[in-house]
């Protein structure tokens, strides 16, 4: 039995960028979730995993599977179901899961055979022996998964050629920010995996820089803080020497043990979601964590610099404060914390997400000729109506931003702080001049592309490849 597992390629965030700028291939992640499925499969399965954002395949010239998967997040979903189209005109059962089959089941079942929602876990061993028996479901419903149940993923299907490998520790995020489909997915409970499992796995990664790919590898209480430290314990015993960026809360900085124990287990830089810099925007996205954290701030990121990790942090811009200037105020904060890099996104209504309901009830969203308006749910595009900000205002204030950030002497003034305070700074160096290029000139080369006129919904000109026709049966 064969079966191809295929990740999507979306030209605005993949495929083009990476054969632009080799230092764009930073940017692409291993398609974790594939290999979590691949470990589920038995071995009389032949697995032949297909990562588009890496290379493009013309699936016409191989061999007809028994069964092909396809995960995708929304911004992948309109190549998802022009995969499965190509399949499916050749009789092969396609099988859908991931975020967006799970959060828009109802428009993926009309271009796939069958669906996984929720987490693939606790149904894949049936969508195979279906599979066999030529029966397959319209929608298996996955549950959420005991992690201490969960096999080790397949790294050893993917092909050379990453910067970063992956690996996850724990799923599901405490908090419930209204912008965010994670706890939509995965919940509110915070589950983690056994450590010995994680070293396991950890130590089967080839790649010598690794991304800890949870939502929150920390979390918020004091016993899942303590999880943390023992499997940062656990990662300096094993005496493992690989390079390590992870996502975190706030909280990170105010534990000078944790930062110990992450910076000898080989923490070289995290991402903080700042989200915004006001507390009336954290109480419009609720999040008020970081509210009871806003003070300490500055205070926090000196502490972890001081252990040799850098900090990246997350912005969004379109909340419905944001006002003209909100990209150089951001810019401005963010020097103040002291901040290593900032990635600058706009507010975006997934669906699943509470946001996605109060902008879908109130007529906001206005890039949705879907499914072929996906594409631009990548976080990087406006696509909704925001309280004070044009289309294009959203573009300039996020320009502004990163001028703001990212000029030459700013990136001089940060590589000499991390020279100073005797730590390694080529991560920033590079994060920096990576952002400055790609924000600054080849998102801007894909804005071009719109045709904007004031009170009117922007279309592209041109798409960079027309697949739409290709898409279902
Ligand atoms: S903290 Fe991060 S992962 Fe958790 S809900 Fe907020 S945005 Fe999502």
């Amino acid at each position: 039995m064969l079966l191809y597992l295929i990740n999507p390629y979306n030209p605005l965030v993949s495929i083009v960028k990476s054969k632009l700028n080799r230092w764009n291939n930073y940017t692409v992640w291993k398609p974790l979730g594939l290999l979590v499925v691949a470990g589920l499969t038995p071995p009389d399965w032949e697995i032949v995993v297909f990562d588009e954002n890496v290379d493009r395949q013309d699936y016409s010239a191989l061999p007809s599977p028994n069964l092909v998967g396809i995960t995708a997040f929304t911004s992948q979903a309109d190549r998802a179901y022009t995969i499965a189209g190509e399949f499916r005109r050749r009789g092969v059962p396609v099988v859908m899961g991931g975020i967006h089959a799970t959060m828009c089941a109802e428009e993926v079942s009309r271009y796939v055979d069958s669906l996984v929602t929720g987490e693939a876990e606790s149904v894949w061993e049936n969508v195979l022996n279906d599979t066999i028996q030529g029966a397959l479901l319209p929608v298996y419903s996955g549950q959420q998964t005991n992690l201490s149940k969960t096999p080790i993923p397949r790294h050893d299907l993917l092909a050379h050629g990453y910067r970063f490998g992956s690996i996850q520790t724990t799923r599901g995020c405490p908090l419930s920010c209204n912008f965010c489909s994670v706890t939509a997915f995965n919940g509110r409970h915070y589950r983690h995996r056994p450590i010995p499992k994680i070293i396991d796995e950890y130590r089967m990664i080839r790649e010598r820089l690794v991304l800890l790919v949870d939502d929150n590898l920390i979390g918020t209480r004091k016993e899942h803080i303590s999880r943390t430290k023992d499997l940062l314990r656990a990662i300096i015993a094993s005496g493992i020497q690989k390079k390590w960026i992870a996502q975190v809360t706030l909280n990170f900085g105010d534990d000078e043990e944790l930062l110990r124990l992450a910076s000898e287990a080989g923490c070289i830089g995290v991402f903080v979601g700042f989200e915004t810099i006001s507390t009336e925007g954290l109480k419009e996205i609720h999040k008020p964590f970081n509210i009871r954290k806003l003070k300490g701030i500055k205070t926090a990121v000196g502490r972890i610099h001081r252990y040799g990790i850098s900090v990246v942090g997350s912005f969004i811009i379109g909340l419905d404060i944001d006002k003209k200037h909100i990209g150089r105020e951001i810019a401005s904060t963010a020097k103040h914390y002291g901040l290593d890099a900032i990635n600058v996104l706009f507010l975006t209504p997934l669906p699943g997400t509470r946001l996605w309901d109060e902008m879908e009830s109130s007529n906001r969203i206005i890039l949705k000729d879907f499914p072929r308006d996906w594409r631009y749910y990548t976080l990087t595009f406006p696509v909704a109506r925001y309280g004070h900000l044009s289309w294009l205002e959203m573009i300039e204030e996020k320009d502004a931003c990163f001028r703001g950030f990212y000029s030459y002497g700013g990136i001089l003034r940060r590589t000499w702080e991390m020279i100073r305070q005797l730590h390694n700074p080529a991560l920033t160096v590079v994060c920096n001049l990576w952002y400055r290029r790609n924000t600054l000139r080849l998102d801007r080369q894909a804005y071009e592309t719109f045709d904007v006129k004031p009170g009117e919904v922007p279309l592209q000109k041109g798409w960079m490849e027309n697949d739409s026709d290709t898409r279902g049966k």
